[in-house]
């Protein structure tokens, strides 16, 4: 039996591909249910990663009819509320929330396959295997274990010390709803898809979302004791003196809580030698900032091509593991450095230039993929 540990994204799509294949699988996910929590803001599918994944997992139709028409427009601007640049998109990296892309994966599961409310606390090898402790003290074994338990995986530990790094910024999220006749301001400034502003050490990230709803995540330089304190709207409005009127309307008024999520990301190209019975996928993988546009794509290109190295061996796991590892490894740290290094051109003395350059370079060359954030 193979037990995955995690029902976001990568463990769902997954493990409906081994069903699918007649591999018998079972997820472990601490979530409740489905709606337990709000699963995130809009995400782009790019055409190597994720749309293959979901193409060879025979999804790709059903999730493009829920993609957001003209949600991959980008807009960038500077502190002064100023329009650099502007790109209407072209459909080639559809836009999905992230919420809709994981019911979509999870619905075309049978039920029985996803244990909800079941939370990981420990695993350690056994003479059977391995033995996977709940929260709740109760004890299951299992042949082999696949984590797909995101960026603070537990299953991790069984293959390398590598832990996430804060990066030095914070993002402090917050929502907005029936932004047409309740957030004028913050609407006309997120446009119709994506937009940016950027400054030294901060910036404003919006996306609109489905339903005439807003995503925005004001990005700060903060220490990391700090970067999980729940923050003020005052402190978070004085952290953007000397930038435009309409920014401080946007940011004076949003729906619900101030949401703070510090961006980490492992140390890139590091991973593990082969070890019997055990792999990781997603962001247990290879934890990166958003800024590589490719956190959810890969991991359903990781869920995909173990899965097909999974359905070639489905007698040696290992050989499988082994020949998705090779592979995985290699596609992702490309996209690790990039992250990484779009972060700090996100950031940097003189932002927003150097994601102008970028911007301006990829309207030009419009085959390169964008790898801003997602
Ligand atoms: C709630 C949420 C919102 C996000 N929003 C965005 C966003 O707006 N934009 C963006 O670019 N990226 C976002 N991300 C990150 C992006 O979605 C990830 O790159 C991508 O989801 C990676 O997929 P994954 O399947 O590897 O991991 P995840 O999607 O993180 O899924 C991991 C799953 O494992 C479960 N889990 C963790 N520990 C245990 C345990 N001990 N026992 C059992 N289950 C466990 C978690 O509950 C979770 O469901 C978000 C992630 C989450 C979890």
């Amino acid at each position: 039996m193979i037990t995955i540990i995690g029902a976001g994204i990568a463990g769902p799509l997954l493990a409906y591909m081994l069903h699918k294949g007649g591999v018998e699988c079972t997820v472990l996910e601490a979530d409740h249910g489905l709606d337990a929590r709000h699963q995130g803001g809009m995400l782009n599918l790019n055409e190597r990663t994720g749309q293959a994944a979901l193409r060879n997992a025979g999804l790709y139709e059903s999730v493009l009819n829920h993609v957001l028409p003209g949600g991959d427009a980008i807009r960038l601007l500077n502190r002064d509320g100023e329009l650099l640049f502007y790109n209407r998109g072209n459909g080639s990296r559809p836009e999905i929330d992230r919420g809709t892309l994981r019911r979509l994966i999870v619905g075309a599961l049978p039920n029985n396959i996803i244990q909800w409310n079941r939370t990981v606390r420990a695993i350690e090898r056994d003479d059977r295997g391995f033995k996977i402790t709940m929260d709740d003290n109760s004890v299951t074994h299992t042949d082999a274990v696949i984590g797909a338990d995101g960026a603070w995986s537990h299953v991790r530990s069984l293959l390398t010390d590598q832990r996430p790094i804060y990066s030095g910024i914070t993002f402090i999220e917050m929502r907005y709803l029936k932004a047409t006749s309740n957030h004028s301001v913050a609407k006309r400034l997120v446009g119709d898809g994506l937009m940016f502003a950027l400054a030294k050490g901060q910036g404003i990230i919006g996306h609109r979302e489905p339903n005439d709803e807003l995503c925005v995540y004001a990005a700060l330089s903060l220490p990391e004791e700090m970067a999980r304190e729940r923050m003020s709207r005052d402190v978070l409005l004085d952290h953007f003196n000397g930038w435009g009127s309409d920014y401080h309307s946007m940011l004076s008024r949003s729906d619900g809580a101030l949401v703070p999520r510090p961006i980490y990301a492992v140390q890139a190209g590091k991973y593990w030698s082969c070890s019997h019975g055990v792999t990781l996928v997603g962001d247990a993988a290879h934890l990166m900032s958003p800024f590589a546009g490719e956190g959810v794509n890969l991991a359903m290109a990781d869920a995909s091509d173990l899965a097909t190295a999974i359905l070639a061996h489905p007698d040696n796991l290992d050989a499988a593991f082994a020949d998705y590892e090779a592979k995985m490894f290699e596609r992702s740290t490309p996209h690790q450095e990039k992250s990484a290094s779009n972060l700090a051109l996100a950031f940097a003395d003189d932002a927003p230039r150097g994601f102008l350059d970028f911007f301006e370079s990829i309207s030009k060359h419009p085959r390169q993929t964008h790898g801003a954030a997602e």
